[in-house]
């Protein structure tokens, strides 16, 4: 991480995490972890708790942040996940060195302290149906029943335990429950699951398991058994805190160390959702192309749309942690991208919808070699050559047959400045003669006015160009946001997302050209387009011609879309 960026807002966890060190609890210690469940790719939601995770962990003495699966559901987890996760948090610029854990590595102790509960008289074997087990439990407004089988023995619990642990029963026969009370105005306080049975094959244990924890029971554990000593999480845990602390007090015995769990606001971006379950839908369901296209807001989608890991962290720090919602606007995520991206990537020219225009004044095949700043401010970033020969292209947009008054760039009979190049005067309009679609214009160029005007000449407009014989035809995707609405998790309730999707989220422009610096420009590689944005060269590997990604525009558009208008 560069040492330029802004140091972190002191947020009420540093708060807390300082007093603490100051209090010498943990003996001083700062460990924290990032817990992901290895059943979906992380998004833009989860690099706050990156960021807020190894940050914390990165500004304390000695302080360390583990990666941690919480892989507890092998029905959902792959290990195409768990590649992808570590991927991305390298990514994103954190490094756990050798503290990778995964909650299926705890197994065999979480199986020894839930024997020690069964023993304490803390948890026992129920075997309810799951539609009994829901009746039982109540509702917001309703206590819970205690189970008919909650006062067996410690004997006759152990030993169902034990059967169920070497697979003697079928799934969904028992569940091993906590006892603590089911009258609880907190439901998750009402005897909640601690152990179900399923015979299912995990990616990391493989068979050896009949039997799964609970993410609740194991979760708070495996912060135990690490030496955890903040456990930061997202507010939808906030009322499991009550059994998380439940639990790690009654095995405080053979823990030793009591995780302080703290819970802080949800990221929500607007026009995405940030849900890996609505996230996996639009992939299953084809409306994007998989995890990681362009317009998803997953870290692998952002990065191949072009954002850069200091713009994310950035966006992280800038948006703050507190316990207050937390509805981003996209402009911001957009500015601190752009911030980025003004300072480092190189300039180019590229025309994504070309007219062809023929210099009359250049000899058919006379070449010369003109020369441009990779960047304006950064003369480090070195030049580059582009080629000034008698056709080249320019935006159609660029040129107007019928000007309105305040159109500054080519006219009929008027002057432009082409970027790094002459000044052209357009002298004739060539149209196919049946469609009448201008094919072409013929221009003149003044050999007095490279890169500058002369004194006695001003020419308002300038536009950007290629050479026709030295660029290369690329493709050029453009998205726009995935959702038409701005809070598209609030709309979407069941399966009506299709309503809500943008029809027009990518738009592909097959006949675009680049100038020739930009020909093998390496995957990942992000350019400013002169006058069009920042784009990033597509990391997928294409058939045929190079895809470049739109990544940004130059300018916030959406300040001006959300304006009031005015009457
Ligand atoms: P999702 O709802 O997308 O499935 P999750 O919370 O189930 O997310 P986990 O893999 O359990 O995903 O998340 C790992 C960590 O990231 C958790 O500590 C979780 O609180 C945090 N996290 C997930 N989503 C967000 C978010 N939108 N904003 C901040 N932190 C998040
Ligand atoms: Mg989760």
């Amino acid at each position: 991480m560069s040492r330029s960026e802004e140091s972190p807002p002191i947020d009420f966890i540093r708060q807390i995490v300082a007093a603490d060190r100051l209090a010498g609890k943990n003996d001083g210690r700062v460990v924290t972890r990032f817990p992901p469940e290895p059943n979906g790719f992380l998004h833009i939601g989860h690099a706050k708790s990156i960021c807020l995770n190894f940050g914390v962990a990165a500004e304390n003495p000695a302080g360390r942040c583990n990666l941690r699966f919480d892989d507890t559901n092998p029905l959902k987890e792959e290990e195409l996940y768990i590649q992808s996760i570590q991927t991305d948090v390298r990514w994103l610029g954190f490094d756990w060195e050798d503290r990778l854990y995964y909650a299926s590595g705890y197994f065999e102790q979480l199986y020894q302290l839930a024997e020690q509960l069964i023993e304490a008289g803390h948890a026992y074997v129920c075997s309810l149906s799951a539609e009994a087990l829901r009746e039982y439990r109540g509702t917001l407004t309703q206590p819970g029943r205690e189970s008919p089988y909650r006062n067996r023995s410690v004997a006759d619990n152990l030993d169902l335990f034990r059967r169920m642990r070497r697979g003697e029963f079928p799934d969904g026969s028992h569940i091993l429950r906590a006892k603590i009370d089911m009258a609880s105005p907190n439901i998750n306080m009402r005897d909640p699951t601690l152990y179900r049975i399923l015979h299912a094959h995990h990616h990391q244990t493989g068979d050896q398991w009949p039997i799964y924890p609970t993410y609740d029971y194991a979760h708070c554990l495996c912060d135990a058994l690490e030496g955890i000593t903040h456990s930061l999480c997202t507010l939808e845990f906030e009322d499991h805190r009550p059994l998380y602390d439940w639990i790690v007090d009654r095995l405080q015995g053979s823990l030793g160390n009591h995780p302080q769990q703290i819970e802080f606001s949800r990221l929500s971006l607007e026009y995405t959702v940030v849900s890996k379950r609505k996230l996996n839908t639009l992939v299953k369901s084809g409306i994007v192309d998989g995890w990681d296209d362009p317009r998803m807001p997953t870290l692998s989608g952002l990065r191949r749309r072009g954002y850069t890991p200091a713009a994310i962290r950035t966006f992280c720090q800038r948006i703050g942690i507190s316990k207050t919602p937390n509805n981003v606007e996209l402009a911001l995520l957009e500015s601190c991208l752009r911030e980025d991206l003004d300072k480092q990537a190189p300039r180019a020219m590229a025309v994504l919808n070309p007219l062809r225009v023929v210099i009359t004044t250049v000899p058919e095949g006379q070449v010369e070699a003109l020369s441009a700043a990779n960047h304006p401010q950064n003369p480090e970033m070195g030049l580059r050559s582009l080629h000034w020969s008698r056709e080249i292209f320019i935006e159609r947009e660029d040129f107007c047959e019928d000007p309105p008054k305040q159109f500054k760039r080519l006219v009929p009979g008027g002057e432009v400045r082409l970027r790094q190049a002459y000044v052209i005067r357009c002298d004739q309009v060539v149209k196919d003669p049946q469609s009448g679609e201008i094919v072409a214009l013929h221009c003149s160029h003044d050999p007095a006015t490279l890169h500058a005007n002369p004194p006695d000449r001003k020419v308002k407009g300038v536009i950007h160009w290629v050479s026709a014989a030295h660029s290369h035809p690329v493709e050029v995707r453009s998205y726009e946001t995935l959702f038409t609405v701005p809070h598209p998790d609030e709309a979407w309730q069941g399966d009506n997302f299709a309503e809500w999707i943008n029809p027009n989220s990518l738009t592909v422009l097959t006949d675009c050209r680049v100038e020739e610096s930009l020909k093998d420009a390496p995957p990942g590689s992000i350019f400013q387009f002169e006058r069009l944005g920042y784009f990033c060269v597509d990391s997928k590997p294409t058939q045929g011609i190079p895809v470049f990604n739109r990544t940004v525009g130059l300018r916030d558009t959406w300040a001006k879309q959300q304006q009031e208008p005015k009457g």
